[in-house]
């Protein structure tokens, strides 16, 4: 059973970020562009390493750029590695989508060749555990990888954030978002607070799967699935629960009621986040 989220567990939350934050200011830090500029995986058996947004991978497998049912965007940023749990994730999902009717996903960041911190983008996706899917559910004709830099890749929110973008909102998102949640090895999918509302107050039948789908600021262009650390990872921390129920109620309400979680703007300057990392992370780096 999950922890019921309340206002003092996101306050936690959010302390501990912060304390992990000025943590990874101290001598020791991994420097994040070392993991970026590492272009292949390291050798080895699979295994992530630390956690999701302080940790690292060995012996990555790459997301195939494009396959039945999705294609990778943005290959230019090479965060197209994962556990192998995670590329078996995606290209499964994205089977079960096209055997649906919808058209192709186009599958976002996973991780780094060696997982680590990234320069840019966000602290988690270091363990190769995390990946993000776009809710585009209109994405065109399919196009070369180095054409897949900049595709469009609506909000489901209106423009002010005032609530779910009817127009571009469909069952096509409700049915996608049930199929992974319903997928084994998911631990939970970040969503924005209005998507959250919205499924809690249309979907009927079974609700369980709601559950899985755990409100995050931000994720309204696309979703963030988190696997759970694979057997045979005694290094890789897991998350702590969340809800014990569909997550409809007071978890869902805090986040109308209390002061919004802002988002730096896209084209704020960049800070880098730079983690302590287990010691192990160390050889997963410097491996040939
Ligand atoms: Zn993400």
């Amino acid at each position: 059973m999950g922890k019921v989220i309340t206002a003092r567990y996101v306050a936690n939350k959010m302390m501990r970020l912060v304390v992990s934050l000025i943590a990874a200011m101290g001598a020791g830090a991994a420097a994040a562009q070392d993991w970026s500029q590492v272009t292949t995986p390291a050798p080895g058996p699979a295994q992530s390493i630390g956690y999701y947004t302080a940790g690292c991978l060995q012996g990555a497998q790459a997301l195939p750029l494009e396959g039945p049912g999705y294609e990778a965007i943005r290959i230019s940023r090479n965060r197209y590695w994962g556990q192998p749990v995670t590329i078996d994730f995606i290209t499964t999902l994205s089977e079960k989508v096209r055997a649906s009717g919808q058209a192709h996903l186009y599958i976002g960041d996973i991780g780094q060749p060696r997982g680590g911190p990234a320069p840019s983008g966000h602290a988690s996706h270091q363990t190769g555990l995390d990946v993000d899917i776009w809710f585009e559910r209109e994405p065109g004709p399919r196009l070369a990888s180095e054409q897949r830099e900049n595709p469009r890749l609506r909000s489901l929110l209106k423009s002010d954030d005032s609530g779910i973008d009817d127009s571009v909102f469909s069952p096509q998102h409700v049915s996608l978002l049930r199929l992974a949640a319903e997928m084994p090895h998911l631990d939970r999918i970040f969503v924005n607070k209005w998507i959250k509302q919205r499924l809690c107050q249309t979907v009927t039948g079974s609700r369980a799967w709601l559950n899985k789908l755990v409100v995050w600021a931000g994720h309204d262009e696309h979703f963030h699935l988190r696997l759970y650390c694979p057997p045979g990872n005694p290094q890789c921390q897991g998350q702590a629960g969340y809800y014990s129920d569909d997550g409809c109620g007071e978890p869902l309400e805090i986040w109308f009621t209390r002061p919004p979680v802002k988002l730096p703007p896209p084209d704020a300057p960049q800070v880098p986040y730079r983690p302590k990392l287990p010691a192990a992370c160390a050889a997963v780096l410097k491996a040939p």
